[in-house]
């Protein structure tokens, strides 16, 4: 990890420093969906638990979008995100927070960044990776081939590089705990082997999901990240960039994937997986979901029937008694 102290203009310093400090002084949580579709169940069980973990804790709860990849949003998904939530009783504090309005913040961030030569333009296109990464379903390392090469800003052939952060050798590390006992092994992994040179700005100009979230946990004084076992690998990504502006990660919990009992495969967004909808076709109604959803993961017996508020009772009182 990086020992040189971060550069930063001082509006940015003070962002960070605030939300550090937040942090320490108070359990909040946060769920982040993208809106490229309707949640599936996967993701609803993702938004309960994490509400969940932050009520146990006497906490906050934060709703953010994340939406800086713009030809994936779908019209209509942000309502539908919002809509659904509202119908499971998971309510959000404060504002709503979209990444979209916030570019300002992650675009200054990444000049920094680059000003003090911490990134370097790759030129390397997605097919000449795809061919020397490892194989499908592994975390492809960048290998560096544009590490050591002159930095030269602009367009060549027509297209601009993206920026990756030169991560300095070292160990990318992070803990997990979760007070509903679900979450997956801590983070310690080698920067340069098995995490690689995270891209900050894509070469199709976009700010990169792993910048805009890094910068997002810091300052809006995230504690705790509960979220899904496939985004386990980025938070390595995340890691490294929160280190590059001299801050030490959130606690994580990555729970368990939901998968479909028939294929064996992860839900995604992407295939439409059922959702709320699908859900109440099958004649669920809220009560009913919220049962599904926490007896998925055990927390209650098959079959239950109970609110989220019900739910947050009972898992309390269960731990009481422990
Ligand atoms: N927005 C991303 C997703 O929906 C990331 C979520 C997160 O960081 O929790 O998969």
């Amino acid at each position: 990890m990086s020992a040189r102290p971060p550069v930063l203009p001082d509006h940015l310093q003070q962002l960070l420093q605030a939300g550090v400090q937040r942090r320490a002084r108070a359990y909040r949580g946060r769920f982040a969906p993208s809106p490229t579709g309707a949640l599936h169940r996967g993701n609803l069980r993702t938004a309960l638990l994490s509400w969940l973990e932050a009520r146990l804790a006497g906490g906050e709860w934060l709703l953010r979008l994340d939406d800086l990849d713009t030809p994936r949003n779908r019209p209509g998904a942000e309502e539908g995100i919002l809509q659904d939530l509202r119908w499971l009783g998971l309510s959000w504090d404060g504002p709503l927070w979209r990444q979209s309005d916030r570019r300002g913040l992650y675009a200054t961030v990444l000049s920094a960044l680059r000003r003090q030569g911490r990134l370097y333009p790759c030129r390397c296109s997605r097919r000449l990776l795809a061919d020397v990464s490892a194989p499908h379903g592994a975390w492809a390392v960048y290998p560096g081939f544009c590490r050591d090469r002159p930095p030269r800003w602009g367009p060549e052939q027509g297209r601009l590089p993206s920026w990756r952060l030169r991560s300095p050798p070292g160990r990318i590390r992070w803990s997990e705990h979760s007070a509903l006992g679900l979450c997956s092994a801590a983070g310690d992994l080698d920067a340069a082997s098995q995490v690689g040179d995270v891209v900050l700005r894509r070469a199709d100009g976009f700010l990169a999901y792993h910048l805009a979230t890094a910068v997002d946990e810091l300052t809006l004084g995230i504690s705790a990240v509960v979220r899904g076992a496939d985004l386990w690998r980025s938070t390595a990504a995340q890691v490294a960039v929160m280190a590059e502006l001299g801050a030490p990660p959130p606690l994580y919990a990555h729970g368990p994937l939901w998968c479909d009992p028939a294929t064996g495969q992860r839900l995604s967004k992407r295939e439409g997986s059922a959702g709320l909808a699908g859900l109440r076709e099958q004649g669920l109604d809220g009560p009913g979901v919220i049962g599904l959803l926490a007896a998925s993961v055990g927390l209650v017996p098959p079959g239950s029937r109970l609110s989220a508020a019900d739910l947050l009772q009972q898992v309390r009182g269960g731990r009481r008694e422990a």
